[in-house]
């Protein structure tokens, strides 16, 4: 038999063969958690003037030097107030985020004055240097300068960055849209009516909270019996519809399993099928007509999870131009023993051990069925294939759930 890809070769071969996403044009306040689709660079440097750190007064470092300690205030600048000189011998009262008065080099504290009749004392033991408590212009960069890199996605400091850059849009990629598509004639909804013999239906809302979790929220949802010629149909209209098909169910070897056969017949090519890991080995995956990614995930809920986390994030993170994302590397907090000649999905919870900091504590299934083991756990590590004795120590990649 042909030998199967490794994990790591999967992940590859999704982010090489996924296409990029539209690109559109945002206004500032709708770009939180965006991919930059353009580089930004700085507008003016910044501080874009020498700014004052303290409320206080300015003066001339030079005076002191020559022992003058009593300033008469000449009056006062504000933040956002054109500069004004500082006349000979006084002083000017200035503001946090105010031009350094011309004429001027440093900022004594208001904390180290006596004020009184438009005369400021100031404590003798006041060290006062050169630009003491002033926030020197080009500082923290020059104007022109690149801040930000296509790719890059926008939190917090970054859209501070953007929006101080003078730009009201940006160029990002849009969101994807998403449909999560379970098969399965077994399948019932939670809050109807179940038979002995059914199953609830359950990976649907595992896999959109993980979606969710991670800023996903364009997600659109369908169920679809066992029948060939129904999932041809339904699965031929999200493609016409979505950026991005997730599947769960039916792309194992047995009868009822027609997924990659009507994927087939609509035209999306199989770039992967099977992955040499358990849980999720039958994983597929290929491109649709117009460039669409479509993840065929193995139905069993611990196999689609991890298989989600480990695939479907990354062809998501490629589809919007962003890097890989560094993995968080985990050391094992007790030894694990890896049967099969397979890489090895293996849920761990978390915990903090004196020696080895954080370290991932081993909580196997009983099984890819068995979900409910997976309470409790912060997410999976991935270890190389058996049959092998991983020790405590050992250090594997983590993904979180
Ligand atoms: P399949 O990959 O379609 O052969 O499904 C493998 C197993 O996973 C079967 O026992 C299914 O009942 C179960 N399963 C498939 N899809 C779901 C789902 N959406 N929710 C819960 N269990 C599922
Ligand atoms: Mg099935």
């Amino acid at each position: 038999m042909q030998s199967l890809p490794t994990p790591a070769e999967a992940e590859a071969l999704v982010r090489r063969h996924v296409e990029p996403l539209p690109i559109e044009s945002r206004p500032l306040a709708a770009l939180a958690g965006a991919v930059l689709a353009q580089s930004v660079r700085a507008e003016r440097d910044q501080p874009p003037f020498d700014r004052v750190t303290m409320d206080g007064i300015a003066i001339a470092s030079e005076a002191w030097r020559g022992g003058q300690r009593r300033f008469r205030i000449a009056g006062t600048q504000a933040a956002g107030q054109q500069p004004q000189s500082l006349p000979g011998e006084t002083c000017l009262e200035v503001m946090t985020g105010a031009v350094l008065p011309p004429g001027s080099d440093c900022v004594i504290p208001v904390e180290r004055l006596t004020v009184a009749d438009g005369w400021a004392d100031v404590d003798p033991d006041v060290i006062v240097e050169p630009f003491a408590n002033v926030h020197t212009r080009g500082l923290d960069c020059r104007e022109g300068d690149m801040l930000l890199a296509r790719g890059t996605r926008l939190g917090a400091p970054e859209l501070a960055v953007l929006a101080s850059a003078g730009l009201p849009r940006a160029s990002v990629r849009t969101e994807p849209r998403i449909v999560i598509v379970t098969t399965g004639d077994e399948l019932v909804e939670p809050g109807e009516p179940i038979e002995a013999w059914q199953v609830r239906r359950s990976n649907s809302c595992a896999l959109r909270g993980a979606l969710a979790l991670r800023g996903y929220g364009r997600v659109a949802e369908d169920h679809l019996p066992d029948d060939p010629q129904v999932l041809r149909a339904r699965l031929g209209v999200h493609l016409a519809t979505h950026d991005v098909l997730v599947l769960s169910g039916g792309v194992s070897m047995g009868r009822f399993d027609h997924v990659p056969c009507a994927l087939r017949d609509l035209g999306v090519r199989e770039v992967l099928h099977r992955v040499a890991q358990r849980p999720g080995k039958p994983l597929w995956f290929g491109i649709g007509p117009a460039g669409q990614s479509v993840f065929g995930l193995p139905g069993n809920p611990v196999s689609s999870l991890v298989c989600l986390l480990r695939y479907v994030v990354a062809g998501l993170e490629a589809g919007a131009g962003l890097a890989s994302r560094p993995v968080e590397p985990v050391a094992l907090g007790a030894p694990f023993r890896v049967k099969p000649a397979l890489w090895y999905f293996l849920p761990v919870q978390l915990d903090s051990n004196p020696a080895l900091g954080t370290v991932a504590l081993p909580r196997p299934t009983q099984g890819s069925g068995d979900f409910v083991s997976l309470l409790g756990t912060d997410g999976f590590v991935e270890l190389p294939p058996g049959p092998a004795e991983y020790a405590a120590g050992h250090v594997a990649p983590f993904y979180r759930w």
